[in-house]
């Protein structure tokens, strides 16, 4: 005879057996089948209560997004249902996969217009990967596993609403879920013709670089390797920064505004682009719009997507670039352009030395990312938020490939970096967890250290505070608008995390925050660094590049006397010089 089992504690079986062994959420009404189940499968499935069904779903995100498998999170009916619609966007956009249980009233309520009731699915229609309300309690485990499939199958969200009466009825303990059948990451072979185009086409460049995207993040070694072999300076998108060791002469990080001057410049002299596993959307700013252009993903609807293309490759970014590698021939004397970029990033990397001991007050951010470079561990996790802190954050953290990093990338939600940290924390309880915000992010989300504290989760949270919406702002300085509802009232944060539970600090000089970061080195819980920053525009990269067939010789001068008087070269300068 077949053993019985509650629908609710069946659901979570099938999710233990595709490895999600925990689940953040809140509890309500209308989840109460589920709550009784996570209370009876407590061994195997870990509920983590967060203090917002919205962290819960960011938390969700940024664990997927550091261990690329599935996270789950779930909201009761109505109000949490809607609460968890930023984390699924994020997880959505930043294409990882993602569970949402969702409650519902009981079925004899549905559409009665009862309590908390709502139309939960066309809400999700535009999220969600798989969308569907459980009908009868008997499929409540073959619904959850589909759901788990397709999430996987499309990098997406799949929404699973399940009306709570069905969660407590008994049904057949027999279901058996498909997680060890599941296939994925079998991509076709590239094609020797493109391989063989690829490599002419790299041939004939005069400033050809290598362009990748978190689609190449299992290529890191690949990509250095033909760095090196074809003398092609790399750059990468913000979300791919760690791939490849931030100390590589020849990396210039990103193009954009969160990003590098030798970034952007990369980008503008390129060209041929070797575009490996990205689908960076403001190519178009940067990148020659007659420009060579090669293009890896398995995707085929993202070739061509962003830039016209000479060779598309479809295929794994790691098989590509090692058919690339094996195929070509090494360039043995390093190029004059090559020896330009690195040139160029010297002197970016100089520039920006010259901050890093400054004891202005309030604070540059320079010192305080020097203190997380110091304190940062091989493994360490860096949750960044979005604002001013995701330019900072991408110029000034010096990582390696043994490292991670999250960021809202795509969706760009503020207030993702302490859910992150949640997030990832308790997917790698042995590593150092960072989260890094601004003040705008952080007071979105502050109520969720007393989560961190509940769990004792040694986070280091850093929260840079200059009382505005400084990203912001500076788009309203560019655009000659006046300041416009961006100046926000400062708090002690230091404070207001003690009281949440957390050892909070508030630091506005070179000798507070050591002590402030000594205290974190040796913290067994949440530590809260409140930095009082001046509220100063990070450079605006974006807008240096200096063209005279393009610019007006007043621009150029202006920058030349601005910024080399600072130390900052023009890369055309340094190219120039070597080209020769
Ligand atoms: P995705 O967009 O996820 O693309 C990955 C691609 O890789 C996809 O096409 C996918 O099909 C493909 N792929 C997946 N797996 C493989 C595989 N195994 N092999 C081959 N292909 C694969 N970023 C910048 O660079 N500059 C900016 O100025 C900038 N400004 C930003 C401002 C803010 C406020 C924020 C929050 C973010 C900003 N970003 C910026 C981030 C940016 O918006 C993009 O989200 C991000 O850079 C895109 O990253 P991606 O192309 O690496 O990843």
């Amino acid at each position: 005879m077949v053993e019985k089992i509650n629908a609710s504690d069946a659901m979570l079986k099938v999710m233990e057996a595709w490895g999600i062994d925990h689940i953040f959420g809140l509890p309500g009404g209308s989840f109460d089948s589920t709550m009784n189940a996570l209370h009876n499968r407590q061994k195997t499935m870990r509920y983590i209560q967060v203090r917002h069904e919205e962290v819960g779903t960011l938390a969700a995100a940024g664990e997927a997004k550091v261990t690329g498998k599935i996270a789950a999170a779930f909201g009761s009916a109505g109000p949490g249902a809607v609460h968890l619609l930023n984390g699924l966007y994020d997880a959505k956009y930043d294409n990882v996969p993602m569970l949402a249980l969702v409650g519902q009233v009981a079925t004899n309520m549905m559409n009665t217009d009862y309590f908390q009731e709502m139309n939960e699915n066309p809400m999700f229609a535009d999220v969600a990967v798989y969308n569907r309300t459980v009908m009868t309690a008997a499929q409540m485990p073959a619904v959850v596993d589909q759901a788990i499939q397709q999430a996987y199958k499309h990098n997406g969200v799949a929404v699973v609403t399940i009306p709570t009466d069905l969660g407590w009825q008994a049904i057949d303990d027999n279901f058996e879920p498909t997680a060890n059948l599941f296939q994925q990451g079998h991509y076709p072979l590239p094609r020797t013709t493109d391989i063989t185009d690829a490599l002419k086409l790299i041939k004939a460049a005069k400033h050809p670089i290598i362009y990748f995207g978190q689609g190449a993040k299992a290529a890191g070694q690949q990509i250095g390797a033909l760095s090196e072999k074809l003398k092609m300076p790399m750059m990468s998108s913000a979300l791919a920064k760690g791939i490849i060791a931030d100390q590589n002469p020849a990396y210039m990080v990103s193009a954009g505004r969160v990003a590098t001057k030798p970034g952007v410049d990369l980008a503008k002299a390129a060209d041929l682009i070797l575009f490996v596993g990205s689908n960076y959307e403001f190519g178009a700013y940067f990148f020659k719009p007659d420009a060579k252009f090669i293009q890896i993903d398995i995707d085929a609807t993202k070739i061509g997507h962003r830039h016209h293309v000479d060779v598309g490759i479809l295929a794994d970014a790691k098989t590509a670039l090692q058919a690339l590698l094996d195929a070509s021939q090494a360039v043995e004397t390093p190029t004059d352009f090559y020896q330009a970029a690195m040139a160029n990033k010297a002197n970016w990397e100089d520039w920006k030395a010259g901050f890093t001991e400054s004891d202005q007050v309030p604070m540059r951010v320079e010192p305080v990312f020097k203190a997380i470079n110091e304190m940062a561990n091989d493994d360490a996790i860096f949750n960044l938020d979005v604002g001013n802190v995701s330019i900072d954050g991408v110029r000034f953290l010096d990582m390696h490939p043994g490292q991670k990093m999250t960021l809202s990338a795509w969706y760009a939600t503020m207030g993702c970096a302490v859910p992150a940290a949640i997030g990832t924390q308790t997917a790698f309880p042995d590593r150092q967890v960072w989260s890094i915000s601004g003040d705008g992010g952080f007071t979105m989300v502050m109520q969720d250290i007393i989560t961190q504290a509940k769990y004792q989760m040694p986070i280091i949270n850093v929260v840079l505070s200059n009382d505005s919406f400084g990203f912001i702002e500076a788009e309203q300085d560019d655009k000659g608008q006046p300041h416009s509802g961006v100046a926000i009232q400062g708090a002690d944060y230091g404070a207001v995390a003690t009281a949440l539970g957390a050892q909070g600090f508030t630091v506005h000089n070179l000798t507070e925050l050591k002590t402030a970061f000594a205290a974190a080195k040796i913290a067994k819980g949440p530590v809260v660094i409140d930095v009082k920053i001046a509220n100063e525009r990070p450079l605006p990269v974006e807008q240096l590049v200096i063209d005279p067939e393009t610019q007006d010789p007043q621009a150029v001068e202006a920058f030349i006397k601005k910024y080399h008087a600072q130390g900052l070269i023009p890369f055309r300068a340094i190219l120039e010089q070597y080209e020769a």
